[in-house]
C-alpha cells in the first residue's frame, strides 16, 4: 500500500533526542526549544515565536491574546480544520463563515467586508495547502475596520506571499508540526508567531500558566507569580529536539516535496488539458511549500469511484474537510454569511494524492498510472 502520508524523518532526530535525555532538562524552553525559536525568529523573520504543543494550542493562545469575548464574531472560511473555529468558540465567540475561492480553496477576500458587523473582532485566513490567501486585501480590510488578523498557517511553513513568509503578515500567525504537516516535532507540535509588538510580553505569560516565570528566568523579576489568565502551552524538550533535526534540513525537505509536487503536476497535465480533472492554482506572487497535491474530479460520484479505484490498486488517496457549517457544532457555534457557492461543491470534488518527504518516483508513477487508467 502506498500510504497517504509518512511522518518526515531526516535521520538526526534520534541523536538530538538522546542529547536532550542526557541533559536532564525535559520540560519546555530548554536548549533545543530556544534554538528552534531563534531559528524561526531569524529565518522567517518574526518579532517573536513561541513553540506550542500544537497549532490548536497556538490558535487558542492567539484567541486569549486578542481578548476575544463572548458575543464577539470571528470571520473565517468554513473549509478548514475544526481547530480554526474551536480556538475562538472556546472564548465564547460566534464564528462567521465566508465562502472560498474555487481556484485556491482559500477564503474569498472579496466577500469578507460584507460579513463584518459591529461585533466582528478578527479575521482568520487559512492558507490552504500552503498557498497564500490574498493578504494585501485582507490586511487593508482589517485596518479599515480595526480588526485583528490571525493567520492559520498550519500548512504554510516555508511558503510566502509577495516574499513575506506566511504567518508573519497578520498580527499573529500559527504553524502546525503535526506528523501530517511538512515538518514535525515528533508527531505533535506548533508555533505561535507574534508580529505585533503589543502581544510579545503577554504571550509568554499566558503560555506559562498565567505567571511571569519567563521574566523570572531572564532575571527581570525576583520571584514569579500569578499575573494573568493562562494555561500550559509549552512542548517538551524531546519534541523540540526532534524538530531541530528537521529545521536543520528545512530547505532539503522543502526541495524534495516541491520536486514530488512538480512531478505530479507535470505528469497529470494531459488530463487537465483535456478537461477531465482540475489541478491546483498557485497565484502569482505566491511561492508554496508543496504541502499538498490535490486534483478535482467532476463531482462527488466520480471522486468516490476514483478513490475506490486507487484503493484497489494499493494507493491511499483521501478527501479533505467536511465544511464546518454543515457539521453539528458548526450550526451551533457559527453561521454562514452569504451564499455557499463553492465551499460545499468544491470540497466534494477534491482528492489529495500521497505526498511525503520520502516518497519515491516509482511510487508516484504508480499513482499517476492508475489515475490515467481510471480516466481511460
Ligand atoms: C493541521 C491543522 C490545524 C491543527 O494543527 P494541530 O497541530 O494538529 O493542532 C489547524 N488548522 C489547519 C488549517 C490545519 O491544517
Amino acid at each position: 500500500m502506498i500510504p497517504f502520508n509518512r511522518p518526515p524523518c531526516t535521520g538526526a532526530e534520534e541523536q538530538y533526542i538522546k542529547q536532550a535525555l542526557k541533559s536532564n532538562k525535559l520540560s519546555g524552553d530548554g536548549p533545543f526549544g530556544k534554538q528552534c525559536q531563534s531559528w524561526f525568529e531569524s529565518n522567517l523573520p518574526a518579532r517573536k515565536t513561541l513553540l506550542t504543543p500544537s497549532c490548536t494550542a497556538a490558535l487558542e493562545l492567539a484567541a486569549v491574546l486578542t481578548d476575544i469575548q463572548p458575543g464577539d464574531e470571528v470571520i473565517m472560511p468554513s473549509y478548514t480544520f475544526v481547530s480554526t473555529a474551536n480556538a475562538f468558540v472556546l472564548r465564547g465567540a460566534k464564528v462567521v463563515f465566508v465562502d472560498i475561492r474555487p481556484d485556491t480553496m482559500n477564503i474569498d477576500e472579496n466577500l469578507i467586508e460584507a460579513a463584518i458587523t459591529p461585533q466582528t473582532r478578527a479575521i482568520v485566513p487559512v492558507h490552504y495547502a500552503g498557498v497564500a490567501c490574498e493578504m494585501d486585501t485582507i490586511m487593508a480590510i482589517a485596518e479599515r475596520h480595526n480588526l485583528y488578523v490571525i493567520e492559520d498557517a498550519a500548512q504554510g511553513m516555508m511558503s510566502s506571499y509577495k516574499r513575506r513568509a506566511l504567518g508573519t503578515i497578520g498580527h499573529l500567525g500559527a504553524f502546525s508540526f503535526h506528523e501530517t504537516k511538512n515538518y514535525t516535532s515528533g508527531g505533535e507540535g506548533g508555533l505561535l508567531i507574534i508580529n505585533d509588538e503589543r502581544f510579545a510580553e503577554r504571550a509568554e505569560v499566558i503560555r506559562e500558566k498565567g505567571t511571569n516565570r519567563s521574566q523570572f528566568f531572564r532575571g527581570m523579576v525576583d520571584k514569579y507569580q500569578w499575573v494573568d489568565i493562562g494555561s500550559s502551552y509549552l512542548p517538551s524538550e524531546l519534541q523540540s529536539a526532534y524538530l531541530w533535526a528537521q529545521l536543520e534540513q528545512a530547505t532539503e525537505i522543502n526541495d524534495s516535496r516541491l520536486a514530488a509536487w512538480n512531478f505530479y503536476a507535470h505528469q497529470l497535465q494531459g488530463l487537465s488539458k483535456s478537461g477531465r480533472i482540475e489541478l491546483p492554482t498557485i497565484p502569482t506572487g505566491c511561492t508554496h511549500n508543496a504541502h499538498m497535491f490535490y486534483l478535482k474530479t467532476s463531482g462527488l460520484e466520480e471522486r468516490t469511484a476514483l478513490l475506490e479505484h486507487l484503493k484497489s490498486h494499493d494507493i491511499l488517496a483521501v478527501f479533505h474537510y467536511v465544511p464546518l457549517h454543515t457539521a453539528k457544532a458548526g450550526a451551533e457555534f457559527g453561521r454562514f454569511h452569504g451564499e455557499d457557492r463553492f465551499t460545499t461543491s468544491e470540497s466534494e470534488r477534491l482528492v489529495r494524492l500521497p505526498l511525503f518527504f520520502s516518497i519515491t518516483e516509482h511510487q508516484q508513477q504508480h499513482v499517476i498510472n492508475e489515475i490515467i487508467s481510471f480516466y481511460e
